[in-house]
C-alpha cells in the first residue's frame, strides 16, 4: 500500500520561511530568498522520504499563498501592476500586501478565509483585461528541482473549478472565453509537466465539498471533460474538508486516475464510497486527521479500511498538513503528554506505521491500543455542575438593545460618529523583547510592569491628544489574543514551536485544549484598570470570546465542541463581571473567528454550530448592567448571510473588517434592519500603506450613504499590532481628520 499527503507545511521547522520573506521585504535580496525556499523544499522532500512516505507532493510550497501562486502562474495580475515594471517576485508580493512606492501605488488584494480553517488566501481578481495563459514557471521549476535531487514528486495545483469559485470575477468578463482559456492553460500545464517527466498531478478541488447546485456540478464536469481528454499524465482529484455528495457520481465517472476523499470531516464519504467506487481508480483515503494534533487510534482506522478492503487504496491524511505544526519532537511538554500528539511529521510517521501494521506488524498496533486504553485526563465535576445549573437568564441581558442604547447615550454623550480602535497598538521590537525578557526571567516583575505601564500611559495620552472617543490600553502585555487568555486558564496547553501559517508570513501557535477549563484568577483587570485611571475618557476592556478561543485552538476529540465552548464562556464571563466591578464601562469581546468554523454546508450551520456558538457568546456578557456597553469585533465582513445570528449576539456595538472588501454588507445590514451600532473598518491594517485624509473622508461618506449616522462608529479594520508606530499614528490621525471633516460637513448641512 502506498502512502501520501496532500501537502506539507512550508513555514519551516523554525519558521525559516517567515523570517526569509520578512527579510526580503527589507533587503530585497531575491537570491537569498530563493535559496531559503530551495533549502526548505529540499529538506521537506527528504524528510517525507526518510519517514517512509511513498508518494511525495511538490509545489505545495509557497512564498506567501497557493492561490496567489496559481494566479501568477495563470498571468492573473491586474493591469496597474503589470505595467509597473516590478520583478515577478515584487508584483507577487505587491498583490499580497499592497505597494506604495514612486513607481506604483496599489492596494493589497483582499484576503479570505480558506474554507473552515484559520488560513487566509489572497483573492485573485479576474477582469475584462485579464488574459489567462500559463505564464509562470514555479510548478515546473519545483518539480525539476526535486527531480534533480533524486526525488520524484507529484506536483500539486489548485484546480480550475475551485480557483474560479474563489476568485473575484468582474461582471464584464466573457465567461465562455474565461472557461476556454482556463482549460487551455491547465492543459498546457499538464502537457509541460508530462514532458518534464511527471507521471502524476494533484489538482485540489476543495470547492467540491461545498453545497453545490446541479449547474455547479455540470460546470465542474464540463471543465474536466475538456481537461482530462487525452491527459498526458495521471490526474489525482484531491478534495478535503468534507464530503462531495453532490458531485460524487460525476467525479467517479470522469477519467481521473485517483480520487482523494476526506474520511474525517466528510460525514458521508464512507457511505458514498460504499455505494460504489471504480476498481480501476486509486482511492486516496484521507483517514488521518490532517487538521488536529491528536494521535490516531489505529484500531478505528483499521476497521474503516477493512470496510473498503476491495478497493485500491493509497493511505493519506484528510487534508494538507499545512494546518498543523511541524513536529512534536521540538516541544518541551512532558513525554507523558506528548505521546498523545501528532503534528505534521508525526502524521507521516503514523501513515508509515499504519502501512506497516497492515503488512502484519502487530507490535505497533498493540502499543497504540495501550495508549488509548487509559484515562487521559480527569473531568472537573464543579464545572460540570455549574454548566448544568445555567438557566435562560444566563443567556439574556435584562434590558433590550433600544433601552440600553438610550441609557448608554445619556451616559457617554459621544459626538456623532464616535471613534475608536480595535485594541492593539504596534508590537514593536522593543515591546516583544521586553515581554521575552520577562518570560525568560531576565527582568523582574517590577521592571516589566513599569515598562508596560509606560507604554500604556504614552498611548493613552496620544489617543487623548488626537481626540479618539473611546480609548484602548494597547494590549502590550499580550503576545496573542488567544494565547494570552489560554495561558491564564486551566486546562489548556501551549507549544513552544507549534506554529501554523495563518496568512503570508504570519503564523499562529494554536493552544491545545487538553482538559476541562476553568478561570483561576482575573486575567485583564490590572492593566485595564490602570489604563482607565489615566484618563477621563472611557477605556474599553478587551477580551477574546469563547468561540474564537475554541476556533483558534486544537479542540478535544473526547468531548464535543459545545461542551468545551460553554466551559470557555463561563470562564470569560467571570472576567467580564470582574472588569465591570472594577469600573470598566465598556467591554469588547472579540469574536474574530466566529465565522471560521461555520460548517461549509449551509444546511449544517444551525444545528452543528450556530445553535451553540451564539448562546455561548451571550452567556459571556448577559449578566452585565444596562449601562455597560458591550462591543464585539470580527475580522471579516462576510456575514450578510448570518445577519440575524449576529444580531442575536445582542451586543451594543460591533466592528468589522471592511476596507479591503467593498461596502455591500452595509446595504445588506440596512435591508435586514440590523439595529446594532456598527463600526465598519475604514482602513486596512494588513497593509503598511497609509490612507490619505481624502480617501478616508470618501470612505466615511460612502458609509453614511448607506447607514444612518447615529448607527455608525469609525475605527480601523482590526488591531494595529502588526503595524509600525509611525504608520499607525499617521493613519489614525488621518482617520480623525476625516471624521472631523465629515462631522463639520454635516453640521454645515452639506
Ligand atoms: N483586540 C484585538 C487586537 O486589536 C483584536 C484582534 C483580532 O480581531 N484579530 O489585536
Ligand atoms: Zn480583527
Amino acid at each position: 500500500m502506498q502512502t501520501t499527503i496532500p501537502g506539507f507545511p512550508r513555514l519551516g521547522e523554525h519558521r525559516e520561511l517567515k523570517f526569509a520573506v520578512e527579510t526580503y521585504f527589507k533587503d530585497h535580496d531575491a537570491q537569498k530568498l530563493q535559496q531559503t525556499g530551495k533549502d526548505l523544499r529540499e529538506k521537506h522532500w527528504r524528510l517525507l522520504q526518510d519517514n517512509g512516505l511513498t508518494e511525495i507532493p511538490s509545489n505545495d510550497f509557497s512564498f506567501y499563498d497557493q492561490m496567489l501562486d496559481t494566479a501568477c502562474l495563470l498571468n492573473i495580475i491586474p493591469q496597474p501592476l503589470r505595467s509597473a515594471g516590478l520583478s515577478d517576485l515584487d508584483s507577487y508580493f505587491a498583490l499580497a500586501r499592497g505597494s506604495q512606492t514612486d513607481k506604483v501605488d496599489v492596494k493589497a488584494r483582499p484576503m479570505k478565509k480558506w474554507f473552515n480553517t484559520n488560513y487566509h488566501y489572497i483573492v485573485p481578481l479576474i477582469d475584462a483585461e485579464t488574459t489567462i495563459h500559463c505564464s509562470g514557471t514555479k510548478i515546473f521549476d519545483e518539480y525539476l528541482e526535486a527531480k534533480n535531487s533524486g526525488i520524484e514528486t507529484r506536483p500539486v495545483l489548485i484546480g480550475p473549478f475551485t480557483f474560479l469559485r474563489l476568485s473575484e470575477i468582474q461582471s464584464d468578463v466573457d465567461q465562455t472565453k474565461l472557461l476556454e482559456s482556463m482549460v487551455e492553460s491547465y492543459r498546457h500545464i499538464l502537457q509541460k509537466l508530462a514532458a518534464l517527466g511527471a507521471t502524476w498531478i494533484q489538482v485540489d478541488e476543495a470547492c467540491l465539498v461545498q453545497e453545490l447546485s446541479q449547474a455547479d456540478v455540470a460546470f465542474f464536469k464540463k471543465i474536466y471533460q475538456a481537461l482530462l481528454k487525452d491527459a498526458p499524465l495521471k490526474v489525482l482529484l484531491q478534495t478535503y474538508f468534507g464530503d462531495i455528495r453532490e458531485s460524487y457520481q460525476t467525479v467517479i465517472n470522469l477519467p481521473f486516475d485517483g480520487i482523494g476523499l476526506d474520511f474525517v470531516e466528510g460525514k458521508q464519504t464512507l457511505a458514498l464510497v460504499q455505494s460504489g467506487f471504480p476498481k480501476d481508480k486509486l482511492l486516496y483515503a484521507g483517514v488521518l486527521n490532517g487538521k488536529n494534533i491528536w494521535r490516531n487510534a489505529y484500531q478505528q482506522t483499521l476497521t474503516l479500511l477493512e470496510s473498503m478492503n476491495d478497493l485500491n487504496i493509497v493511505l493519506s491524511t484528510s487534508c494538507s498538513l499545512l494546518h498543523l505544526p511541524y513536529t512534536v519532537a521540538n516541544e518541551t511538554l512532558a513525554e507523558e503528554t506528548k505521546r498523545y500528539f501528532s503534528f505534521a511529521v508525526e502524521k507521516v510517521i503514523e501513515l508509515t506505521q499504519l502501512r506497516s501494521i497492515l503488512a502484519g506488524n502487530t507490535e505497533l498496533l498493540e502499543k497504540n491500543k495501550a495508549l488509548f486504553s487509559g484515562n487521559r485526563c480527569q473531568p472537573n465535576q464543579v464545572m460540570k455542575e455549574k454548566l448544568q445549573q445555567l438557566t435562560e437568564n444566563d443567556f439574556q441581558r435584562s434590558a433590550t438593545y433600544e433601552t440600553r442604547k438610550k441609557t448608554q447615550h445619556a451616559l457617554f454623550g459621544f459626538p456623532q460618529l464616535p471613534t475608536t480602535t480595535i485594541g492593539s497598538f504596534p508590537q514593536t521590537k522593543e515591546v516583544k523583547q521586553t515581554r521575552g525578557k520577562y518570560r525568560r526571567g531576565t527582568i523582574d516583575q517590577q521592571t516589566y510592569d513599569q515598562y508596560i505601564a509606560k507604554q500604556i500611559i504614552e498611548w493613552i495620552n496620544w489617543q487623548e491628544d488626537i481626540g479618539l472617543d473611546v480609548l484602548v490600553h494597547g494590549e502590550f502585555e499580550r503576545n496573542d489574543m488567544v494565547e494570552y487568555f489560554g495561558q491564564q486558564l486551566s486546562g489548556i496547553l501551549f507549544t513552544t514551536n507549534g506554529w501554523v501559517q495563518s496568512y503570508g508570513t504570519r503564523g499562529v501557535k494554536p493552544p491545545i485544549i487538553w482538559e476541562d477549563i476553568e478561570r483561576l484568577q482575573p486575567m485583564t483587570v490590572k492593566w485595564t484598570r490602570f489604563a482607565q485611571a489615566q484618563t477621563s475618557k472611557p477605556v474599553k476592556g478587551m477580551l477574546t470570546g469563547p468561540v474564537t478561543i475554541l476556533n483558534w485552538s486544537f479542540p478535544r476529540e473526547d468531548i464535543g465542541l459545545r461542551e468545551t465552548v460553554y466551559q470557555l464562556a463561563l470562564a470569560i464571563r467571570q472576567e467580564v463581571l470582574d472588569l465591570e466591578a472594577a469600573g470598566i464601562q465598556m467591554i469588547q469581546i472579540d469574536e474574530a473567528a466566529l465565522r471560521e468554523k461555520l460548517p461549509l454546508r449551509r444546511s449544517d450551520w444551525h444545528k452543528e454550530y450556530l445553535d451553540w456558538a451564539i448562546p455561548a457568546f451571550r452567556l459571556v456578557h448577559s449578566q452585565v448592567k444596562e449601562a455597560t456597553q458591550i462591543h464585539t469585533h470580527m475580522c471579516y465582513s462576510e456575514f450578510s448571510d448570518i445577519v440575524p445570528e449576529i444580531a442575536a449576539m445582542d451586543v451594543d456595538v460591533i466592528s468589522f473588517e471592511s476596507a479591503r472588501s467593498n461596502l455591500t454588507l452595509l446595504d445588506e445590514l440596512r435591508r435586514q434592519q440590523f439595529q446594532t451600532a456598527v463600526g465598519p473598518g475604514v482602513f486596512d491594517i494588513h497593509s503598511p500603506r497609509i490612507p490619505t485624509v481624502d480617501e478616508l473622508t470618501t470612505t466615511i461618506t460612502n458609509i453614511l450613504d448607506k447607514l444612518p449616522a447615529d448607527q455608525v462608529w469609525i475605527n480601523p479594520d482590526c488591531g494595529l499590532k502588526t503595524r509600525g508606530v509611525i504608520e499607525t499614528k499617521e493613519s489614525l490621525e488621518h482617520m480623525l481628520q476625516a471624521v472631523h471633516r465629515v462631522r463639520e460637513g454635516s453640521a454645515n448641512g452639506e
